[in-house]
């Protein structure tokens, strides 16, 4: 498996994704996703303390065990994690007790990489860098992080921990996927001015670039968009996304390569690209991402794939 850096952390560049922990698959589950991560080579776990309500922080921990030291563990903060209006956002006064969740739940004694999961425009960025400092300082968490911040933001986490000398922003994470590009001209031109790894949510769009959802047929029992709203599936299997998807998978075959293979390359390809945080509720899928980075895209490549989706 191939690793990147992520800031002082070195992480594989396939991760898992761990939101279907605690919601979609029970503790047992986990574990075989977890174990079999492992044997693949990943170390790069992504949650947050939202998960499946807090469970997948605790079902990630217990699945990684005695092997936790092997690991990059990233969590996020300030999503709601229950009713309680203080329980969310990114004031210090949350921040702090957030942590001691997070690292109770891991069975941890510190976070590899702590991430703010969504701007908050209550707090200001100076407030949470400063919170978020102080417990790099103390050990509790080694390196910080942010999500769906735009380029902007980005930049002014950036230029404020300059000016204050505190820790800064190591990595961004944001949806990005060959279907949703958008980033690719904002946060990651961003991400490559200051030195952040960008951390792509929904790089399968949720199963839809893994092949197994077809036109003109239901989702397939058991699957995520199978038990999703109906109104959010609709959009992702859209007649638009299913003549991409035909296109890309054509373009793949004709490689000796899958959809699959394509989506996770493509991503791999990208600048600033740390690692790709695939989800997944079985082991085989975990096993097939981290197969499928094999394939290296080259500049005619991701031309014509650019053309394909015009
Ligand atoms: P995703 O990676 O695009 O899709 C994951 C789904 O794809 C899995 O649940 C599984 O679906 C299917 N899948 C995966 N590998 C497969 C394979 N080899 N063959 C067939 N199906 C396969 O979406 P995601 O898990 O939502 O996103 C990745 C991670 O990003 C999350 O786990 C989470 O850590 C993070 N995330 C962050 C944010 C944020 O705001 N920062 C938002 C969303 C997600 P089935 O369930 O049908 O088996």
């Amino acid at each position: 498996m191939q690793m990147r850096k992520l800031g002082s952390l070195e992480v594989s560049l396939i991760g898992l994704g761990c939101n279907n922990f605690g919601r979609r698959c029970d503790e047992g589950q986990t574990r075989a996703v977890v174990e079999a991560a492992l044997e693949a080579g990943i170390n790069f776990f992504d949650t947050s303390d939202s998960y499946g309500g807090t469970l997948s922080e605790q079902y990630l921990g217990k699945a990684l065990g005695a092997r936790r030291d092997e690991v990059v563990i990233a969590t996020k903060f300030s999503s709601p994690i229950d009713d309680d209006p203080t329980h969310r956002g990114a004031s210090p006064a949350w921040i702090v007790q957030a942590v001691e969740g997070s690292l109770r739940r891991l069975g941890t004694d510190r976070i590899d990489l702590y991430q703010q999961h969504f701007p908050d425009a209550e707090v200001p960025i100076e407030a949470t860098l400063e919170a978020l400092d102080r417990l790099v300082r103390e050990g509790k968490v080694r390196e910080i992080g942010c999500s769906n911040f735009s380029g902007q933001q980005i930049d002014q986490a950036a230029s404020v921990a300059a000016e204050k000398g505190w820790t800064p922003f190591v990595s961004a994470q944001n949806q990005l996927n060959v279907l949703h590009r958008q980033p690719l001209d904002d946060v990651v031109p961003a991400c490559a001015r200051h030195g952040l790894g960008f951390l792509p949510y929904f790089p399968l769009a949720s199963g839809l670039l893994t092949g197994k959802y077809s036109r003109g047929k239901p989702p397939p029992e058991g699957t995520r968009l199978a038990g999703m709203p109906e109104e959010r599936a609709s959009r992702l299997l859209s007649e638009r996304n299913f003549a991409r998807v035909e296109a890309l998978t054509k373009f793949a075959e004709s490689r000796g390569h899958t959809i699959l293979e394509l989506a996770i390359a493509w991503l791999a390809a990208q600048p600033t690209m740390a690692s790709v945080i695939a989800g997944a509720t079985r082991p085989e899928q975990v096993k097939a991402n981290a197969k499928a980075v094999d394939w290296a895209l080259t500049a005619e490549d991701l031309a014509e794939i650019d053309r394909l989706l015009e």
